[in-house]
């Protein structure tokens, strides 16, 4: 299988981070980078470098406000005396249907969800190029390959059309289907990181021709916690394209599987002609947030069992962060993603 990847991925290094009101190091690392590469490759991956794809694919799926914001809010912030190193909001607004704010904090708080996510002088750059990495990969499959992986960092699902947040900046997921729609009528995105994909879901939520399934542990006390409840189906003619599977803290294999075979017959039933898998390794029970306790076998069947969709696949890196096994979980994934077969 091909893999995009590009190392100018690798600069965003965001330091901040708060977890329950504590400051931690922020646990989206630079060094998944080197575990994913590593993991890609002993499955046989080829690794090669994405073409700049422009804005194009980008502005396809987020505001033209939002991205301007991202490309230059770090010189703004830098000019406003006292201010931090890197860009973390102070303040949000309780609706956004007020006046969009002139002022670099305003704008900040406006598009940024939470301090998981700050903006350093290599932001930008580095979520350009993950996109363009889910670009190359969609491009790849719509040439015909049955399958690509993009190793997109920083991740992607819980970026909004024009909200960051949780390491998120662009959404690669929603990029590499809304790549795909050039070709394909439906696209469904299955989402089986740890935690819900609140900014995909969000993107496709009023549209019936992306649909949406995410896996993930129970948001009534985890993040994102306002989104990823099972009454969420979407809205207007997306009413009915979007599903939410939360499985209890600390589920493992035989769980994760159950609910896999719940999004594969809703997938079946809307019948895409591509999907795209935001593969999240986060869901593994030595992961450090803890959530679900999957196995490395597990995320064998679970490639496998996706597999059996039989569908052209774009495979995207969202979460899972640094433990010994970040690598070998990838290697799972993929190697039981090739051996499966379509049933
Ligand atoms: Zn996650």
């Amino acid at each position: 299988m091909k893999a995009f990847y590009a190392e100018e991925q690798k600069r965003h290094d965001p330091k901040a981070f708060l977890s329950s009101g504590a400051q931690k190091p922020n646990p989206e690392k630079p060094e998944r980078v080197e575990r994913l590469l590593a993991g890609a490759e002993a499955a046989g991956c080829t690794i090669e470098r994405p073409r700049d794809h422009g804005l194009g694919p980008v502005a396809a799926v987020h505001t033209p406000e939002y991205l301007d914001f991202l490309e230059h809010i770090f010189a703004r912030w830098q000019r406003i005396e006292g201010a931090s190193a890197e860009v973390i909001p102070n303040i949000h607004p309780i609706a956004r249907g007020g006046s969009y704010p002139a002022s670099a904090v305003g704008q900040a708080g406006y598009h940024m969800a939470d301090t998981a996510c700050p903006i350093s002088g290599e932001t930008w750059r580095s979520a350009l190029w993950s996109a363009w990495s889910a670009v190359e990969a969609a491009d790849a499959v719509m040439a015909g390959a049955p399958a690509a992986y993009a190793l997109c960092r920083p991740p992607g699902h819980h970026a909004f059309a024009d909200v960051a947040g949780g390491f998120c900046f662009i959404n690669n997921s929603a990029v590499a289907a809304q790549t795909l729609r050039k070709q394909a009528a439906r696209v469904a995105i299955l989402d089986v990181d740890l935690h819900h994909g609140n900014g995909t879901q969000g993107v496709f939520y009023a549209r019936p021709d992306v649909l949406t399934v995410s896996l993930h542990a129970d948001p009534v006390r985890f993040y994102p916690f306002f989104w990823g409840h099972a009454d969420e189906r979407g809205e207007g003619p997306g009413l009915g394209y979007n599903l939410n599977l939360p499985l209890a803290r600390k589920s493992g294999d035989a769980a994760f599987l159950e609910a896999l075979d719940m999004a594969f017959q809703r997938i079946r039933a809307f019948a895409p002609e591509a999907l795209v898998v935001a593969l999240g390794l986060d869901a593994f029970e030595g992961d450090p947030f803890g959530g679900l306790t999957v196995t490395t076998p597990g995320f064998s069947r679970i490639g496998e069992a996706i597999a059996g969709c039989g569908l052209p696949t774009v495979i995207v890196q969202e979460g899972g962060y640094l433990c010994d096994e970040l690598g070998d979980n990838l290697t799972a994934f993929l190697t039981g993603f090739s051996g499966g077969k379509k049933r």
